[in-house]
């Protein structure tokens, strides 16, 4: 029989502007695993906060998906910063939600810490299993970000759901350690899942298409980053590294994401930019549709994984899926999904100039014609989002039976 699921992304919408400030993977997976489930006969009700754009407060969004938006009495978007303070509202909308429907749920799936925090509410109402995903995870986020600081509050949650919710799902195994570190979380209860890629929307197309579709020169050599312009992804550091490659004089960084030209953090990227003198290399691309990224990637001849910090890092899986290889920074599952020197390269720590060397051992294998997009793509084609959610639902129901 099918599950009445009620997933909880609360301060990020899983049909958001993917790639600008508090919307990227999360809603990604929110989506993907939502309309699997959907197609296999759950029925899934996704919780999100009011958009003040949105006139219908439910919004169908595949089969058995209902999208609902809570208001929690704010006619505004609510900050990040401020929805913490308004979680009890919006548990009160959610309880009349569910008077009006007369619908019960099996399971509750919370995404991040906020999320969380009130599904760990409703679950003392409701009494069924609470699964959570962090997503990241405060505390090493802060031992890793060169700026942002997380607050003590989302700390001690994060510490207090490790403990009170049933399950935890991760993505990668480096996740379920630091939980257990951090957090003190059981083991037991942590279900590693990798994340998955739509391989109908990224798959490869010919170089030279894709560079005639985005006006990128033949002979240039296309270094892409895509993804949220975060102190945490590493643009400095990859700025950084950019710097030792000057010498390749066709070299250009193609940046996709971020919130525009006149946000903080591209004004901060434009001046270490300058710092480095290497402005001219640089391609602000803006925000794109994921529809439109597989021509990116596949424009490019090596995708950048510079962070910090990562749970997991969706675009490496979407890069590799499009035939394009991969150098990344040891963080989330790059380990576990880059074949070293098949599909591209992990380093073997955060030195900028370490980081320089594998980009230029790529192109060089790159201008040698040594890499196989199909044999790229071919290490990846596993890592559906039908086999992750197939193994949410034994989650879900190992969980309810136990
Ligand atoms: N993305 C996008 N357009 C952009 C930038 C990013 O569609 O301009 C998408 C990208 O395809 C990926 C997601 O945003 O699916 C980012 O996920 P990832 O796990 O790499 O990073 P996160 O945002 O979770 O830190």
């Amino acid at each position: 029989m099918g599950l009445n699921i009620a997933m909880l992304s609360i301060h990020s919408s899983p049909i958001g502007d993917l790639g600008t400030r508090d919307t990227g993977g999360m809603s990604v997976y929110v989506r993907e695993v939502a309309q699997v489930l959907g197609r296999l006969g759950h029925c899934i009700d996704i919780f999100t906060q009011h958009n003040p754009g949105q006139q219908d407060p439910v919004i169908d969004l595949y089969d058995n998906v209902r999208l609902i938006h809570l208001s929690g009495g704010a006619n505004e978007n609510i900050a990040k910063s401020e929805l913490y303070e308004y979680l009890p509202n919006l548990l009160f909308d959610l309880k009349a939600f569910q008077n009006r429907q007369r619908v019960t749920y099996d399971v509750i799936h919370s995404h991040y810490w906020l999320s969380g925090v009130l599904g760990a509410m409703i679950q003392e109402w409701w009494h069924v299993p609470h699964f959570v995903t962090y997503h990241t995870i405060g505390v090493v986020k802060n031992r890793v970000s060169p700026t942002e600081k997380e607050s003590e509050v989302r700390l001690a949650n994060e510490k207090t759901l490790a403990d009170v919710c049933d399950g935890i799902v991760v993505p990668s195994a480096n996740e379920k350690e630091y939980l257990i570190q951090y957090y003190d979380a059981l083991q037991d209860k942590i279900w590693v899942i990798p994340c998955g890629v739509n391989l109908e929307r990224f798959k490869p197309m010919a170089k030279a298409a894709a560079r005639r579709q985005l006006a990128f020169s033949n002979e240039a050599i296309i270094v892409l980053y895509v993804g949220r312009y975060s102190p945490v992804k590493g643009l400095d550091h990859l700025f950084k590294a950019l710097s030792y490659l000057k010498h390749l004089d066709q070299l250009r960084l193609v940046l996709v994401g971020g919130d525009g030209e006149h946000s903080r953090m591209y004004e901060h990227l434009q001046s270490v930019a300058k710092g480095l003198n290497i402005q001219d290399r640089l391609v602000f691309a803006g925000r794109v549709h994921q529809k439109i990224l597989p021509v990116y990637y596949s424009a490019a001849d090596v995708f950048v994984v510079p962070s910090h910090y990562e749970s997991f890092g969706l675009v490496t899986l979407e890069a590799l899926a499009c035939g394009t290889p991969v150098v990344a920074t040891p963080v989330g599952a790059m380990k576990t999904i880059i074949q070293d020197g098949v599909s591209g390269y992990v380093a073997d720590n955060l030195d900028a100039e370490h980081f320089a060397q594998l980009v230029e051992a790529i192109v060089l294998k790159q201008l040698k014609g040594v890499l196989s997009p199909a044999e790229i793509r071919a290490s990846v084609t596993r890592l559906t989002w039908t086999r992750s959610a197939s193994l949410l639902l034994e989650a879900y129901q190992a969980q309810s039976e136990a």
